[in-house]
């Protein structure tokens, strides 16, 4: 099998040679945030966002980033190049490093952060999902309260896919005193039958989507009317059209919420519409 190519603090290396020490914090104690940036044609979409997205998580944690965005930038564009990726995305990990122990306090500043990105190579136009919609099951939303920052915690989020999995869908919807916050991995919309585009407004109980921003601003260039307030999954099984949006996914159809059909069953005109003029966009932006 080919080795990709990635990168750890500092130095490009085979992915067999790639090492973090046992004491990271990100290993012991998931203090870690990370990003994720999807390529197409072999360049970077909504790359600004997600930098400023990185910047604010590990603000809110206190944790370094020594890094500028140019030199962030040199860096994914050396791996992509090394890679030879075409379509796909690239992880940015970020962790508080190791201080050598495991101890709950902070290191010092001494201890440098640790930093590791790799590439992963998915077809992101031409997709299943995207073409044919996706299942959702709803999952209780247990995740902690401070899910605007996008933090490495994601045991939750994969036990919740796996649940869903096991009802026959294929993601989960997370739910909250009866409204849905987000998709497990990606943020949940509807189509009203007022055609209206409702998608929960930004707090601490989700992230803030960098897909969903840039899907705001194509809606109102469109002229489509939005709504950004919580939905009960009631309202969403009986909307117009559902959706979910994300870097990997862009924006994916929703055909059916724990069973119950949306609409005829098949991906909605505006999911569609949206879906490629996010794309055409995004193509029209990349760097
Ligand atoms: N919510 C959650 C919980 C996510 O994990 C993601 C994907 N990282 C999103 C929303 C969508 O964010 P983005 O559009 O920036 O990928």
């Amino acid at each position: 099998m080919t080795q990709r190519t990635v990168y750890v603090n500092g130095d490009y290396v085979a992915e067999r040679d790639a090492k973090v020490s046992v004491f990271d914090r990100g290993f012991l104690l998931a203090d870690g945030v990370y990003e994720v940036s999807s390529v197409l044609d072999g360049k970077l979409i909504d790359f600004s966002g997600h930098m400023q997205r990185l910047k604010r998580s590990a603000g809110e944690l206190e944790m370094s980033l020594p890094w500028s965005d140019e030199t962030l930038l040199e860096i994914h564009r050396e791996l992509i190049r090394r890679n030879a990726l075409e379509e796909g995305m690239v992880y940015l990990q970020l962790t508080r490093g190791s201080a050598g122990d495991r101890d709950f306090a902070y290191p010092d500043a001494s201890t440098p952060p640790t930093l590791v990105l790799f590439t992963q190579a998915k077809a992101l136009v031409d997709s299943r999902s995207g073409s044919e919609g996706i299942r959702v099951a709803t999952q209780p939303d247990w995740r902690w309260t401070r899910r605007d920052i996008k933090t490495v915690q994601l045991l939750y989020p994969a036990m919740a896919k796996m649940a869903a999995k096991a009802a026959g869908a294929d993601d989960a919807w997370l739910v909250e005193n009866g409204m849905v916050t987000e998709g497990a991995s990606n943020n949940a919309w509807i189509l009203t039958h007022d055609g209206v585009l409702v998608t929960r407004e930004l707090s601490h109980a989700i992230l803030p989507g960098i897909t969903r921003a840039v899907v705001l601003e194509i809606a109102a260039a469109l002229s489509l009317d939005v709504e950004a307030r919580a939905f009960s999954v009631a309202e969403a099984q009986s909307a117009r059209e559902c959706f979910v949006t994300s870097a990997s996914s862009f924006v994916t159809p929703v055909i059916a919420i724990d069973e119950v059909m949306i609409g005829d069953g098949r991906p909605g005109d505006v999911s569609r519409r949206l879906r490629s003029a996010y794309i055409e966009e995004s193509r029209r932006r990349a760097i």
